[in-house]
Order: C-alpha cells, then sequence, then structure tokens
C-alpha cells in the first residue's frame, strides 16, 4: 500500500497489516502515512498501563550517496504517539510523549554492517527485509524510546509524602564515599 494521504487524516489508514519490501520502497522513494492502534501492539502494550490510542506514523524511503559515491537505502520513521505508562516511585498513571524521527540504514543481507557509521547517530542499522512489517518495526523503536525508569518529574506517594532525591540509594551511597 504506497499513499500520499495528509498526515492529518492519517487515522482513516491502519497500518497493522502493511508489508514493504524495504529495499524496494527506498529505490522508488516510497511514502506511507498513517497510524497503529495500540491495542495491536502486543509486546509494547505489555508496558502500558492502557492500550488505548494510536500511534501516528510517517515512513519515507530515501536514497543517497555518500561522501566517497556509494550509494545507500534509507528509510526516515516518523512516529508520534502519548504512552500511558506505569510512574515507578507512585505506581500510578504518567503519560510519555512519544516522538521518533529516525533515519534508518538498511543493510542488504550479505553485506557486513558498516562499523564506522555506527558510531556515528546519524543513522540505525536495519537488515534489510523484502517482507518487513511496519508495526513490528514501529513497535521495536518505540520499545527503543521509552524511558527505562518512567516516573513524574514530580510525584507525590501514596500516604502524601514526597520523594526526596537525597532518600535514594545513589545519594546514600555518594554520603557513604564521602567519609
Ligand atoms: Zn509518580
Amino acid at each position: 500500500m504506497i499513499t500520499s494521504a495528509p498526515f492529518m487524516s492519517s487515522r482513516e489508514i491502519d497500518l497493522s497489516a502493511t508489508i514493504i519490501d524495504s529495499l524496494g520502497f527506498a529505490a522508488e522513494g516510497g511514502r506511507l502515512a498513517g497510524g497503529l492502534p495500540l491495542a495491536n501492539l502486543a509486546r509494547l502494550s505489555d508496558v502500558l498501563v492502557r492500550p488505548e490510542g494510536w500511534l501516528e506514523c510517517e515512513l519515507a524511503g530515501e536514497r543517497i550517496t555518500d561522501a566517497s559515491g556509494q550509494s545507500k537505502s534509507l528509510l526516515h520513521l516518523k512516529v508520534t504517539g502519548r504512552l500511558k505508562l506505569l510512574c515507578q516511585r507512585c505506581l500510578s498513571e504518567v503519560a510519555f510523549d512519544c516522538r521518533i524521527d529516525s533515519r534508518l540504514l538498511l543493510i542488504p543481507e550479505g553485506i557486513e554492517w558498516p562499523a564506522d557509521e555506527m558510531e556515528t547517530d546519524e543513522y540505525d542499522a536495519l537488515p534489510a527485509s523484502r517482507e518487513l512489517s511496519v508495526l513490528t518495526l514501529v513497535e521495536d523503536e518505540v520499545l527503543l524510546a521509552l524511558p527505562i525508569v518512567p516516573r513524574h518529574a514530580d510525584c507525590r506517594l501514596p500516604g502524601g509524602w514526597e520523594w526526596k532525591e537525597a532518600t535514594s540509594p545513589f545519594a546514600a551511597l555518594a554520603q557513604l564515599h564521602r567519609h
């Protein structure tokens, strides 16, 4: 499915079942815009308080020529959405605004992974696939973007007392090191 539908109306297009040939998509300069219902993302749903709502997604294929004249295939992925995570301090819901804007360098099968390029932040690498599931790609990227320990910037623990940084185990360790 290739579409140039405007991003704003993308919710009408459910990308859950969309499969692309990644290198072909990049070569054609393919474009997709649509949404993914969170309820369809099983691995992500496991860490959500409530798997409600949608992720808005845009995917564009690109071919570029690098400084050494080699041509490369890329996918440019943008994902936005609000996720309801569990605050690890107070165990209540905390909203996380997910905003992903990544350029993924497609690595064809049998080609060595370019170690130099992976040291830069410019691209992430992705093995090229003839049957790339947009849902799996987006879910992988969102899982990587989640905070390791979700928590409110300022939260009150049940019982009304406030979390103090000084009571964290790290602060206690820092105290020990001073003696
Ligand atoms: Zn909290």
